[in-house]
């Protein structure tokens, strides 16, 4: 039974227990109060997520893409994930770095690899990167985490460097946030993979992540350790998808409650297959296509002011489709093995990743394909490196102004790609769209000044941001 303070278990099964489907005027309603970009409540959380009928679901993507929109505008933030070390002591048996895989051949980056890593993924255009590791024991851990990050943004390729490190670790005690803190990290994320306590019993035999609870207050110690920036999200395929956005809104709430500041992200992975993980191959709360792309669109609605991560788990045709409904953030040309960036180990790889891909493009196709479904690929780190974190986040994003620099960031970091790596094709189809950007961007004086900044850039200038 599940009766931590902020889930609230009873509140959600009786919800789920008396499922029916909204009447359209009850759901139009709802989506004329979306548009409104005030968000929504449980109820009506719960009412679009039971809708069957195809029409009011093109309406609710509808709404989704127009919200993501007015926050946002029309640009794609791009990301890799940087793994560090596939130690862990946990036994999470959905994933294939769980202590007891004995297949799996186990790595921990040493400084020399770290660089090199870094090296190639600069060599991709990457600016942003997320640091993800298993647990091991926590201090020695964190130390490595903190060394790995300042290794990380101390390498230089010419004019190349990484710009921000979100960070991807077990949780946490106050005292080791605020150490974290101190690195200069961007978003530290943590997903509750299933916020239904039994299951999540069931699926965490071993090791600390078996504590539910110190999980899910692990968002509290990190605010409480001064880190405003924060990203939470679900494993689906645990359990019921309903229940779990359900809880994931009371979560949020909380923060907004307790703290003023909500997450900054939302990741929305699915389980996808793991060496040596039976229920990765056939989880038991398997969400289909359709369902999923409600659940993105629903939360895109519901919490507009956060960004909504699509990581490469998707396929290139489900991740176009999520474009489309109010995915904000994704990531491109990823691996899932310590040392993964780096051709030496490309052998192993089976044997060293977390799970396997449903993307495996390279970062340049991918920024080819969303150049071409009209978006501004982004390498954006501004809002970070002017302190536009927490609540100052917030109050940008909540009315819809973090676009007048998501906009003009996308468009820099952009066309620096194109400058520094990108070929015939995507330089003429870059230059393109970055004129047709331009002149969406309806406030003149604002445009003047992005088309000065851009002839900085043609003319050798780097790192130029809002
Ligand atoms: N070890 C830390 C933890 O579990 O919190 C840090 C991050 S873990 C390496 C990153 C995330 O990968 C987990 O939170 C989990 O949601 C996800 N993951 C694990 N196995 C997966 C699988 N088979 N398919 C998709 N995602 C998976
Ligand atoms: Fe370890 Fe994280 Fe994998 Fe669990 S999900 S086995 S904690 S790496």
């Amino acid at each position: 039974m599940n009766n931590y303070k902020f889930i609230d278990d009873k509140k959600i099964h009786s919800l789920l227990n008396d499922a029916k489907i909204p009447d359209d005027g009850r759901a139009y309603d709802i989506l004329r109060k979306g548009r409104e970009l005030k968000g929504l409540d449980s109820g009506e959380i719960f009412d679009l997520l039971n809708v069957k009928d195809s029409k009011i679901k093109n309406e609710i993507f509808k709404v989704a893409k127009y919200v993501k929109q007015e926050i946002y505008g029309k640009r794609l933030v791009l990301f890799a994930p940087f793994y560090v070390s596939n130690y862990c002591q946990n036994e999470c048996t959905y994933c294939a770095y769980r202590s007891q895989n004995g297949g799996l051949i186990r790595k921990k980056l040493d400084e020399e690899e770290i660089i090199e890593e870094t090296k190639m993924l600069l060599k991709d255009g990457h600016k942003r990167v997320l640091l993800v590791a298993g647990e091991t024991h926590s201090d020695r851990d964190l130390d490595f985490v903190m060394e790995s990050i300042d290794t990380i943004y101390g390498v230089r390729d010419g004019t190349q460097n990484i710009r921000r490190i979100n960070v991807n670790i077990a949780p946490l005690s106050v005292w080791q946030f605020k150490r974290l803190e101190r690195c200069k990290i961007g978003t530290y994320q943590i997903f509750q993979e299933t916020y239904h306590e039994e299951t999540y019993g069931k699926v965490h035999l071993k090791g600390p992540k078996s504590n539910y609870n110190f999980r899910l207050e692990t968002i509290d110690r990190a605010f409480k350790a001064g880190i405003d920036d924060v990203g939470i999200g679900v494993l689906f395929g645990l359990y019921d998808w309903k229940y779990e956005v359900l809880a994931m809104v009371e979560h949020i709430r909380h923060l907004e409650h307790q703290f003023g500041v909500g997450p900054h992200t939302i990741s929305v992975p699915r389980i996808e297959p793991a060496l040596n993980s039976p229920i990765s191959k056939n989880p038991p709360f398997v969400v289909n296509d359709e369902d999923f792309k409600l659940i993105i669109s629903v939360l895109r609605i519901a919490i507009p002011y956060t960004g909504i991560i699509l990581s490469t788990r998707e396929n290139e045709k489900v991740r176009r489709e999520a474009f489309e409904l109010g995915v904000s953030q994704i990531s491109a040309g990823s691996k899932t093995n310590p040392g993964g960036y780096n051709e030496r180990d490309k052998h192993n790889a089976d044997n060293l990743e977390q799970f396997s891909l449903g993307d495996t493009r390279s970062t340049s196709e991918v920024i080819k394909d969303i150049v071409q479904c009209g978006y501004i690929p982004s390498f954006c780190t501004g809002c970070y490196r002017k302190g536009r974190v927490g609540n100052d986040f917030m109050d940008l994003a909540i009315p819809g102004l973090i676009k007048e620099h998501c906009i003009p960031n996308g468009i820099f970091t952009f066309a620096e790609y194109i400058h520094d790596f990108g070929d015939r094709s995507l330089k003429k189809e870059g230059r393109e769209l970055i004129d047709k950007m331009l002149v969406e961007i309806q406030n003149e004086q604002l445009q003047d000044k992005v088309r000065d900044k851009l002839s900085l850039i043609s003319d050798g200038k780097r790192d130029i941001f809002f």
